[in-house]
C-alpha cells in the first residue's frame, strides 16, 4: 500500500476531505489509485506583539491571555507539504 502524508496548518483554507476528493479525481487509473492519504493538522501559533508570549489558538486576531495585546501569527499554522510517501515495492 502506498500511503502519503500531508501535514497541514489549521490556518490554511485547505479541507481534509476535498483535498481526498480531488485526488481520487486525478489519481484514478494511475499507479496511485490505491493511495491512502494521511492528514496531520497543525493548530496554530500566534505571538503577542506587546510582550511576546507565545499562544496557540484557533483564529486570527486573538488577544495574548497574558497581557490582552495584539498577536500576530508565528510560524505554525500555514503548512501545507508532503512529509513522506511510503511506497509498496509489492515484495511481500
Ligand atoms: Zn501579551
Amino acid at each position: 500500500m502506498t500511503a502519503i502524508t500531508l501535514v497541514i496548518g489549521d490556518l490554511t483554507s485547505i479541507v481534509d476531505d476535498s483535498v481526498q476528493f480531488y485526488f481520487q479525481i486525478m489519481t484514478k487509473d494511475t499507479v496511485l489509485e490505491d493511495a491512502v492519504l494521511q492528514f496531520k493538522r497543525i493548530a496554530p501559533e500566534f505571538v503577542c506583539k506587546a510582550c511576546g508570549q507565545l499562544f496557540s489558538g484557533r483564529h486570527i486576531g486573538m488577544n495574548c491571555p497574558r497581557c490582552g495585546g495584539k498577536s500576530i501569527i508565528a510560524d505554525k499554522g500555514q503548512e501545507f507539504y508532503i512529509e513522506s510517501i511510503e511506497v509498496d515495492d509489492g515484495a511481500d
